[in-house]
């Protein structure tokens, strides 16, 4: 799998829309204090369903629809694609070719795409699930996130440690099972009082 190119349109500082294209190797962005940088890793954060507006150093998501600047006008909506080659299916996808888009805007609707085709939220979190990229993992690391981690709670650091070695996921499904089987005692609690009254 590899990252073939980020479209920013919209989104925080980038009013006109840009294309970056990834080539094979390492990429580099660099650039004057402020120019943006920090933006398009946000970008790339917020495609793959980031949802804390804080994590995107905003108060409320819609900060991250361009704003204005001195001579431009604020936009109603911030756009975002990532794309990246799945010929090697490392994304559980039958696509060779995966382009996820999200949109948000100024009222608040927001959309995600899957090439082209409306998805939930929760199928894009699916599809990065176990890959080691997605919005909680640790593909990408902000300023001051290192020193989070180093003074984190002890059970802070251990939940870093399980999503990295892919132990997050059981942890999820356990949690949902126990939900489930909760809800079945519930429902069995209530046949058997049901059945105790009419006996
Ligand atoms: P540094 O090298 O100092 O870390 P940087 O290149 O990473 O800087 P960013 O932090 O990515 O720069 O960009 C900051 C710029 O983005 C600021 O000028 C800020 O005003 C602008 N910006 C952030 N959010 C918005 C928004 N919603 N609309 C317009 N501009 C925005």
């Amino acid at each position: 799998m590899q990252l073939l190119s980020l479209t920013i349109d919209g989104f925080k500082s980038f009013a006109n829309k840009t294309t970056i294209k990834f080539e094979e190797g390492m990429t580099g962005i660099v650039g004057p204090n402020g120019s943006g940088k920090s933006n398009i890793i946000e970008a790339i954060r917020w495609v793959m369903g980031e949802q804390s507006a804080r994590h995107l150093r905003g108060d409320k998501m819609v900060d991250v629809i361009f704003n204005g600047a001195a001579n431009r006008a604020p936009l109603n909506r911030a756009l975002v694609s990532i794309t990246f080659d799945n010929s090697d299916h490392y994304l559980a996808s039958d696509f060779n070719e995966l382009t996820i888009t999200r949109k948000l805007f100024r009222n608040g609707d927001s959309e995600y795409l899957l090439n082209g085709n409306k998805v939930r939220l929760k199928d894009i979190v699916d599809l990065f699930i176990d890959s080691g990229l997605g919005r909680e993992s640790f593909s990408i690391i902000s300023q001051g996130r290192i020193e989070a981690i180093f003074n984190g709670k002890p059970e802070d650091r251990r939940a870093i440690i399980e999503t990295v070695a892919g132990v997050a996921k059981y942890r999820k499904n356990k949690q949902t099972a126990e939900r489930r089987l909760g809800q079945t005692m519930d429902n069995l609690n209530r046949v058997n009082d049901i059945i105790s009254e009419l006996a």
